[in-house]
């Protein structure tokens, strides 16, 4: 199928500067793959950020066309379990990545990336949560099989007001949590609580630079978005049986800490990773709760929309730790 179609694609100029541009694709550009994807929607991450400036980390060759989340329709494949005109979601592996992402209309994948987008999402509906939503939802399900109840005590969400850590909130307070949010924002406790947030702390607070190997008990979990020192001070001061779902850096990657927190109580940290969910099972069960009872009501509140066009900017802003909520990027 010869065909043009627009994307967002970023390329490295002679100086080794990194631009975008909004520009005409064909599909035979494309990677080989058995699903070929109309995308209606997409999202922006952290991750799509580092992939748009250049981080080799993330993106190996360019030029390249960003974007880790697609959700959309099938337009033409090769697998008989997607039927073209079916409506899914396409998320991590190396979509966005070194493949062509969601910041263009046209995808093409290997089959056993697709889901079905679940019943009771739309498509719409599936961006506004994204990878975000995802990995909020495997830091929820960590937390249960760690034996974290909503009975234990308050749980606290760090870079509360990102996309991870805003469904993080939402997520946890939908399903019964006290839920404490930590925010270097102070415009967005009047968010936060919205989202279900029964207290709202200021990053300082939860960023100890004591020194103290242990802290006083302050929750019985957590979700860490940021990683670095503010990740040692959850750790530090979790309750006895405590547990840390860990997801993010933008803080930092580094982490020191003492193992006192472990070997005085009992505590545990929790590594969570969208990309490698150790089955498709595993995946699928957590997009179909995040469109059942885990839906969170009034998702559009969480979301912003844009274009391909509107969304350079929005690309600076989340590098800046500038976002409140998610950002979704339409497509038709
Ligand atoms: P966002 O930029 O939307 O959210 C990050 C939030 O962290 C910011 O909004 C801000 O919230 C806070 N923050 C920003 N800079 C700092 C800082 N220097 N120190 C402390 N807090 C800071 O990003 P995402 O939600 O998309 O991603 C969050 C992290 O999770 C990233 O590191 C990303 O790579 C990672 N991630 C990991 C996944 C996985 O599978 N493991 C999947 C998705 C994301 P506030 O102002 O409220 O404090």
């Amino acid at each position: 199928m010869t065909k043009n179609f627009k994307a967002l694609v970023v390329s490295e100029t002679a100086d080794k500067r990194f631009v975008r541009e909004i520009r005409e694709r064909s599909l035979e550009e494309l990677p080989a793959g058995q699903v070929l994807i109309r995308v209606h929607y997409s999202s922006l991450n952290y991750k799509d950020a580092l992939s748009a400036i250049g981080n080799r980390g993330v993106t190996r060759r360019y030029p390249h066309t960003p974007g880790i989340d697609a959700a959309g329709v099938v337009e033409a494949s090769e697998s008989p379990a997607f039927a073209p005109g079916s409506e899914v979601i396409c998320t991590s592996y190396d979509l966005g990545m070194n493949t062509s992402g969601g910041f263009g209309e046209y995808i093409r994948v290997p089959a056993d990336w697709v889901v079905p987008l679940p019943p009771g999402l739309s498509l719409r509906e599936s961006m506004i949560y994204g990878t975000a939503g995802l990995t909020a939802a495997l830091c929820l399900e960590r937390l249960q099989q760690a034996g974290i109840a909503p009975g234990r005590g308050d749980i606290v969400v760090t870079g509360a007001t990102g996309g991870v850590g805003s469904i993080a909130v939402a997520l946890l307070a939908k399903t019964g949590y006290r839920v404490a949010a930590a925010t270097g924002k102070t415009e967005a406790h009047a968010f936060l609580r919205e989202l279900g947030a029964v207290e709202v702390l200021e990053r300082k607070d939860v960023d100890d630079t004591s020194g103290k190997p242990l802290l006083a008990p302050r929750w019985a979990g957590a979700v860490d978005t940021v990683g670095g020192n503010i990740l040692a001070t959850l750790l530090r001061a979790l309750a006895p049986g405590g547990a840390v779902a860990c997801c993010g850096l933008v803080a930092s990657p580094e982490l020191h800490l003492t193992v006192f927190p472990f070997i005085l109580r009992n505590v545990s940290l929790l590594g969570v990773d969208s990309v490698t969910v150790p089955s498709m099972e595993l995946r699928r069960r957590m997009w179909s709760r995040l469109g059942g009872e885990w839906k969170l009501p009034r998702l559009e509140r969480l979301a912003r929309e844009v274009t391909l066009e509107s969304l350079d900017p929005e690309i600076d802003r989340i590098l800046q730790g500038g976002q409140t909520g998610r950002v979704l990027v339409r497509l038709i």
